[in-house]
């Protein structure tokens, strides 16, 4: 039996991308091993971080790498390692900083809730946010501006198809506070596939989820300066006891780098191509369905596909059909940022054939009761 009909619990169908209130990823089988072993063991567990630490960086191509039990972890440890560096002293007065910088400044737009507040991460730090430009736009004189004004700590910048506004060049931000003798934080947490382009920027730190497309136990990777990752680690000794990885999601991210090391990423870019064209070619014969495959706004390398619904030939709109997918068994979720403008986004990545087949019967299904 497994482990939803023992624990009697809703088997999903997840075309909504790596979303964390549906289990985010799947795991490779050599993942979920190094996991099941680590379990049984003991380790020298400074020595596991140190091994994971050499084992990010030669992935990324960084100084250096840690593991923090999650990215929201490490956005508060970051700002933790910005305000008061990584003295024994400092991080076991923390988050007393003795009247040390605490202003953590973030264009208005980066400003994203991917489940809670991103600033609420900052807060847990004592950090004090300070926004720049409007949500609609932010200029690097806006950033400047709020930059130079005194007790600034860093700044941080969020690359994900959650930002809103017109982009903000992050090579450019990084610039503009490095002028300033103060580091830069990037929230990478689902663009791992990414990871060299966001440190291409100048980054200090970059921070992504090691259980979002690396598909590792839930960790976050914490990649950049070999100084800056020093003082991260340091704080393990302090606030960060609330906030470390185990040793298997330790162990895990060593086995998925080790899978994503090995994989072919062009033969594995066509797959999920071939896959979301072969779903809309199936979705656009439906009545009443337009189907697209459409890019990742945040330049991630697979596309995603979108149905559009004409209510009138379809029978619903978009919300209802949603609704629908939701309500059967197994529950199909699909991304529903879109909804309001009449479309569907389901994102294939993880899926097995057979679910992408459920999908397509289903939709079909619910159409032709209409
Ligand atoms: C998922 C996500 C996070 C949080 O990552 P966790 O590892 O779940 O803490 C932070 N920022 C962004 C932009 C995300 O998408």
């Amino acid at each position: 039996m497994g482990i939803h009909e023992t624990h009697h619990l809703t088997p999903v169908i997840n075309a909504a991308g790596t979303f964390t209130p549906l289990g985010v990823s799947r795991s490779a089988p050599a993942v979920a091993r190094a996991v099941a072993e680590a379990l049984s063991e003991f380790f020298v567990v400074d020595e596991l971080h140190d091994v994971a630490g050499a084992a990010i960086a030669r992935w990324s191509g960084a100084e250096a790498g840690a593991v923090t039990h999650c990215v929201a972890a490490g956005i508060t440890l970051a700002v933790a390692a910005a305000m008061v560096g990584g003295a024994p002293e400092r991080v076991a007065a923390f988050p007393d900083i003795a009247g040390g910088p605490d202003r953590v400044v973030l264009p208005a737009g980066h400003a994203v809730d991917y489940g809670h507040p991103i600033l609420q991460d900052l807060r847990l730090a004592g950090a004090v946010p300070v926004l720049a430009g409007t949500d609609g736009r932010c200029t690097i004189a806006d950033l400047e501006d709020r930059l130079d004004a005194p007790g600034t700590a860093c700044l941080l910048l969020v690359s994900s198809r959650l930002v809103r506004g017109e982009p903000v060049d992050l090579a450019e931000a990084v610039a503009a506070v490095h002028r300033r003798g103060l580091p830069a934080i990037i929230d990478g947490a689902a663009q791992d596939l990414r990871v060299r382009a966001l440190l291409a920027t100048g980054a200090d730190l970059v921070l992504v989820s090691a259980q979002k497309y690396l598909a590792a136990p839930t960790a976050g990777l914490v990649i950049g300066k070999r100084e800056w990752v020093a003082a991260v680690r340091a704080h393990e000794k302090g606030i960060g006891r609330a906030m470390k990885p185990s040793k298997e999601a330790i162990c895990g991210v060593l086995a998925a780098i080790e899978e994503r090391e090995a994989l072919d990423q062009s033969a594995w870019r066509t797959r999920q191509e071939d896959k979301v064209a072969r779903f809309v070619a199936r979705m656009t014969r439906l009545p009443g369905v337009a189907a697209a495959a459409i890019a990742d706004p945040a330049g991630m390398p697979f596309p995603r596909a979108r149905l559009t619904l004409d209510p009138d030939r379809a029978g619903m709109d978009a919300a209802a059909l949603a609704g629908a997918l939701r309500a059967g068994t197994p529950t199909i979720r699909v991304m529903e940022h879109a909804l309001g403008e009449g479309h569907i986004v389901l994102e294939l990545v993880p899926l097995h054939d057979e679910e992408i087949e459920s999908i397509v019967a289903r939709v079909a299904a619910v159409l032709s009761e209409r």
